[in-house]
């Protein structure tokens, strides 16, 4: 069993913390709902009071709405190939806001609501190109868009920045900018990965714009000692040097434990390259120490007795086989062992929230 264990008191507060030092945040739910599933993001998205969320499609609004009941954003801008806003127009249709970043597409939603939706005006945010140079409107783009918003109720701007340390000021004013040259009333920016001192900056020196950050990561794993993560020890074999063990007849480099704990590429546990950043000095360091690393063993991110393990071959879809060398105190069967993971692409057999 791989575990998700949430320390419930202190994630809340973290999120509360978060929320009440940020104005008009809305917070991100999406993907995986960042390792903590989506239904659970939207729950805690309703007591935090927060008054919209975004999701990242449309096939997530659904989920996202029957837990949260305000507005949802949808951040993948509307296309006319994806149906399947359709389904979402209909029940959500005044909740629901659209992202939308190309001129051809402001009239193709106008008429598709008008033809196959309840007859509101959908609802929309126009994205901006940034330097991310992932969707949006230029700023010649948005001057022609200005003219196209017949049918559509704009509720905003969205800009979605690259993630920097050293903040997007400069970028961030030039988009401004465009947005007041568009002539288009709104003020309010909807932005991603704007640091906390860029949005102090800009709420004091743009005070008639209305900054909403969206926010993701920095919400729901901002506090990662309040998230823990552990894999249950399914079996331990002692092995001798030369044993063989596993889908490819491996042998055992020496004395030890061949470890088989949950946790595999369904989970989303996978190999890093043993080369991961091996310049060729740091493999040189790694045969100096003469490690199974070099002999090609790959560390593996579950650790036993303070320390990561290694891989004793490739994960397996629900299990991974670790050797562990002889001298490290190795765990019982039905223990829990900790991993590092990357909540994003992390499938948890289970959430415990104490
Ligand atoms: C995923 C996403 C976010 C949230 O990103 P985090 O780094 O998790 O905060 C914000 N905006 C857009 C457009 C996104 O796609």
């Amino acid at each position: 069993m791989l575990t998700l264990y949430v320390e419930g008191s202190r994630w809340r507060a973290h999120l509360g913390e978060v929320v009440a030092a940020n104005p008009g945040l809305v917070p991100v739910v999406k993907g995986n709902g960042y390792g903590l599933g989506l239904d659970r993001l939207a729950e805690a998205a309703t007591e935090l009071g927060t008054e919209t969320v975004a999701t990242g499609t449309y096939a997530e609004v659904a989920t996202v709405a029957e837990a949260f009941p305000g507005a949802v954003q949808v951040l993948s801008p509307w296309r006319p190939w994806d149906a399947s806003w359709v389904a979402e127009q209909v029940p959500y249709g005044e909740r629901l806001t659209h992202t939308v970043g190309r001129v051809e597409d402001l009239s193709a939603l106008a008429d598709a609501a008008r033809t196959g939706g309840r007859g509101t005006e959908p609802r929309v945010v126009l994205e901006l190109l940034t330097s991310m140079r992932r969707h949006g409107f230029t700023a010649g783009g948005l001057r022609d868009a200005a003219t196209q918003l017949d049918g559509l109720a704009v509720q905003g701007f969205a800009l979605h920045l690259p993630i920097r340390q050293g903040g997007h000021l400069e970028e961030v004013e030039q988009l401004l900018s465009v947005v007041v040259a568009s002539g288009i009333p709104s003020r309010r920016i909807y932005a991603s990965h704007l640091t906390r001192a860029d949005l102090t900056r800009l709420r004091t020196a743009y005070a008639d714009f209305e900054l909403r950050p969206r926010v993701g990561t920095a919400l729901w794993l901002g506090d990662r000692e309040a998230l823990q993560v552990r894999a249950t020890v399914e079996d331990v074999h002692e092995v001798e040097r030369g044993d063989a063990y596993g889908y490819r007849g491996r042998t055992a480099p020496r004395r030890g434990h061949v470890l088989v704990v949950s946790g595999g590429t369904t989970h989303g546990v996978g190999l890093e390259a043993p080369s991961s950043g091996a310049t060729g000095r740091a493999r040189a360091a790694r045969l100096v120490r003469g490690g199974l690393e070099a002999a090609g063993y790959v560390r593996s991110p579950f650790a036993v007795d303070g320390k990561r393990q290694l891989f004793a071959e490739p994960p397996h879809m629900q299990v991974s086989m670790l050797f562990v060398p002889s001298g490290v105190t190795v765990p019982q069967v039905g223990e829990e062992i900790d991993v590092q993971v990357r909540f994003t692409t992390t499938s948890f057999d289970r959430t415990v929230l104490g």
